[in-house]
This record gives structure tokens, C-alpha cells and sequence, in this order.
């Protein structure tokens, strides 16, 4: 006869690290598979190999999905302290940074894929690296999982399979038909947290210049175009060869398309009225400037020269002659728009926006259609903004999955 595993977990990543871990910890057999030949392959590189894991302000606000009660729920608790907590108790040390970005103090990502690979080799969890699994289905109460090597039996099944996000990290989609195969419906899925392509007109002589600003997004709507809802947002923006990236961009990715515009403002913290009369202060008292140094202290000096060309001055105009333009000049400083052609796709986007119908799953993450099965992580349709919201989903998620596995194995909780 086969041994059955007490859980079968597809996926190593956070979810699924988290969700073993805390399993394992309660004497549970679990089997972990995935893919990829070592555990955290993503964990290992987010944050820019830093590991953003989490966030100082914490709420459902900061995420986007079907049942945001669900996970307001999930996060009450296994939130942000929980995890802090969880996350010491493996032995690592964590810090905020002056936004609230939490991360290791080792400010290496690979360190926080160590803390579960250390806890995980010392326990009774079995891992099975290299194998992708093809299919899975529930026969008579038991989960049986196909991979590309073997067939597996356990009496619950966790899918931590991931979005299909950068797919070259392991994480392919292959989850969604997984989920699909058990009756679960997937929303639409686009990428998120992702570079937008822009007209290179648009960002000519800018690659490289990283501001912060605010932006927003403007969709064609007539003559004027009108601001897209809900995207203002604050933050970095950060100017590639071929269009837009940085915090503030990755916020609105989700919601831009081809023939959408992003209007950014270059000075959010002064006013119109005022920069106009601090740049017609400088005209008067330095009429043979030129246009050029006039925006010299104000903006980037790249910047500058862009929106002077948007205005059609030239860079050594003398300040004496550009004075007529400079309610213009000030207009395109606070509105400069980026033409955008498209986004950087999933294969380099930071997560997917939609996945399996969170309205399907109990406030356990459980399969409301199949008993014993979970759905946790990226996989469900949940997505966080930028600033460690998305690994916190994952490893909430994952744990509050473990703890209703543990409850029914074991009739205990931890
Ligand atoms: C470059 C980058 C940087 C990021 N930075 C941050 C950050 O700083 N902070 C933050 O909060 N979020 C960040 N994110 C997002 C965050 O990493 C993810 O949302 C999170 O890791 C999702 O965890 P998960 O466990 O659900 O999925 P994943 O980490 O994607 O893990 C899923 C696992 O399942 C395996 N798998 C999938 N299908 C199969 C199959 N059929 N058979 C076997 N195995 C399978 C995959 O190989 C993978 O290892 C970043 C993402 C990227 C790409």
C-alpha cells in the first residue's frame, strides 16, 4: 500500500514554505513538492535580493481581490506582529525602514528562504525538488498528486503553486488548471507590479533619472483625456530606455493599457501658483539665463530639459523671452505625460492580479467545492501593493491553511 502523507503542499515558495514549516512543527507528514531544484526561488530574489517581507501598516486596504473580507480576516491573525514573531522564533532579526518596509537585518532575501530550509531539514517534512506536478484528484477522501516522477497520496491537499508572474522563478500558472480541475473558477488575470513601455519619445534623455513624484493614470476620453480612478499614487518614478518604472508606477501597472497615458507631477509638494512665481522671481532677477539653469534646483536637471522640449524652448532661450511660457512650463512640470504602449508582460512582472475565486474558499482558505483542499498565496485572487504586502499574504495564507490542516488532524491548535 502507498504511504498517505497528512498533507501534500504544491509549491516551495512562501505560501508553501510557511505552510510546511508550521505543519511540520505540529508533528504532521508533509510532503512538499516543487518544481524547481531548491526551496524559495523567488523569496530568494525579491526586494531587489533584499526580501521586503512585510509592512508596518498593514490592511486589507492594501490589496486588491474578490474577498477582502476573507483576507482581512487572514491578516487579523496572521498579520504583520504574528509574522514578525514567527519569523524570530526561526531566528532571524527584522527591521522597518523609514517607509515601513520590513526586511532582514541581514538585507539578503536568501536569508529569509534559509530560516524555513533550516527549520525544514530539521524536521519530519519530506521534500521532493525537480518534480512538476501534472495533474491531482481526489479519490474516496484521499488527494492523489501526479508529477512528472511519481504519484502521491495524502489525505490534504494545499496548492502554493504562485501566479504565473515571472514565470522563470517556477511559478508558470500551471496552478490555475490544477485548481480549475477541481471545479474552481479563475478571474482574469493580468500582470501586476510590472515596467510600463512608453513612447520613446516620451522619456528621450531621461533613461536612468529616478524621481519622486506623484502620478496617475489618464485614459483617452475625448478631447482632454481623463484621470483614471483610484490611481494617484506617490512614490519613486524611475525612467528606463524604453519606458517607465519605480514604486509609483508598479502601484497603477495593473490597471494601464496600450493608448493610457501616465500625467506625473514633478513637484507634488509645491503648487502650481507657487512655482510659477518662484521661476518668475528667478526670470527677473537673472533676464540673461538661460532656460536651461532656470529649472536648475527645481527639477533634475534631465527633467528639465525634457519638459523645456515639451514646451517647445529652447535650452539656451534667454529667461527674459522664456518668462511668456512659463505658465506652460509649470503646467507640463505637474503634467507630464508618458504615452504608454503596453506593460512588461508576466514574464517580468512582480505578481498577477486576479487567480482562483477567493468566494469559493472558506475563511480557511479551504475549497468550499472539495473538502480538504487549499488554495494559498499568489494563487488566489489577491494582490498587494508594492512594500512587502504580497510575501505577507503568502505566508498569512500559508499558515492559516496549517492551522486548520493541524486542527483536523490533530484536533489541537499550536
Ligand atoms: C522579482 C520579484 C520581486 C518581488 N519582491 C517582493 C517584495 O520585496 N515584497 C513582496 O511582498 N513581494 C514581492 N514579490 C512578490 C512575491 O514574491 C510573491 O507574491 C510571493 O513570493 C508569492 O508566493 P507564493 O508562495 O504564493 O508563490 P511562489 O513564490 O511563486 O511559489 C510557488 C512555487 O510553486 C512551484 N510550482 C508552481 N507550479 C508547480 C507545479 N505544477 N509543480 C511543482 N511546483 C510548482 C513554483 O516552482 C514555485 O516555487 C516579488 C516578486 C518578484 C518576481
Amino acid at each position: 500500500m502507498d504511504t498517505v502523507y497528512d498533507t501534500t503542499i504544491v509549491g516551495a515558495g512562501a505560501a508553501g514554505l510557511m505552510c510546511a514549516h508550521r505543519l511540520a512543527e505540529r508533528g504532521a507528514r508533509v510532503l512538499l513538492l516543487d518544481r524547481n531544484d531548491r526551496v524559495g526561488k523567488k523569496l530568494s530574489v525579491t526586494g531587489n535580493g533584499q526580501g521586503n517581507v512585510s509592512n508596518t501598516d498593514l490592511s486589507k486596504e492594501h490589496y486588491f481581490g474578490s474577498a477582502l473580507e476573507t483576507v482581512s480576516a487572514v491578516l487579523e491573525r496572521y498579520g504583520q506582529p504574528w509574522l514578525m514573531n514567527e519569523l524570530a522564533a526561526l531566528g532571524g532579526l527584522f527591521a522597518a525602514d523609514g517607509a515601513g518596509r520590513i526586511y532582514p537585518t541581514s538585507r539578503q532575501a536568501s536569508s529569509v528562504t534559509d530560516l524555513f530550509r533550516f527549520s525544514l531539514q530539521n524536521s519530519t517534512a519530506e521534500q521532493r525538488l525537480g518534480e512538476a506536478v501534472l495533474s491531482a484528484r481526489c479519490d474516496r477522501n484521499v488527494f492523489r498528486v501526479r508529477t512528472d516522477k511519481g504519484e502521491y497520496a495524502a489525505r490534504t491537499l494545499v496548492l502554493a503553486c504562485g501566479g504565473k508572474a515571472s514565470p522563470h522563478l517556477g511559478a508558470d500558472g500551471s496552478g490555475y488548471a490544477l485548481a480549475g480541475s477541481f471545479g474552481h473558477t479563475v478571474t482574469p488575470l493580468s500582470p501586476s507590479l510590472v515596467r510600463l513601455r512608453a513612447d520613446a519619445a516620451a522619456v528621450r534623455g531621461l533613461k536612468g533619472v529616478r524621481c519622486g513624484c506623484t502620478a496617475v493614470l489618464v485614459r483617452p476620453n475625448g478631447k482632454e483625456g481623463s484621470v483614471f480612478a483610484n490611481t494617484m499614487t506617490r512614490g519613486d518614478v524611475l525612467f528606463t530606455e524604453s519606458g517607465v518604472s519605480g514604486d509609483a508606477i508598479f502601484r497603477i501597472s495593473a490597471f494601464a493599457r496600450a493608448g493610457d497615458a501616465v500625467a506625473i507631477d514633478f513637484l507634488p509638494d509645491s503648487g502650481a501658483a507657487d512655482v510659477l512665481a518662484a521661476l518668475r522671481a528667478k526670470a527677473e532677477r537673472y533676464p540673461q539665463m538661460r532656460a536651461e539653469d532656470l529649472l536648475r534646483g527645481i527639477v533634475h536637471s534631465a527633467i528639465g530639459r525634457a519638459v523645456l522640449r515639451r514646451c517647445n524652448i529652447a535650452l539656451e532661450e534667454d529667461a527674459a523671452r522664456a518668462v511668456q511660457k512659463l505658465p506652460l512650463l509649470v503646467h507640463v512640470l505637474k503634467f507630464f505625460t508618458v504615452e504608454i504602449t503596453g506593460t512588461d508582460g508576466f514574464a517580468n512582472a512582480q505578481v498577477t492580479k486576479g487567480g482562483v475565486d477567493m468566494r469559493e474558499l472558506t475563511e480557511n482558505l479551504e475549497s468550499k467545492k472539495v473538502r480538504g483542499l487549499f488554495v494559498v498565496g499568489e494563487l488566489c485572487d489577491v494582490d498587494g501593493e508594492c512594500g512587502g504586502y504580497n510575501l505577507q499574504w503568502a505566508f498569512s495564507s500559508g499558515a492559516c491553511a496549517a492551522e486548520a490542516i493541524g486542527e483536523r488532524l490533530c484536533g489541537s491548535t499550536t
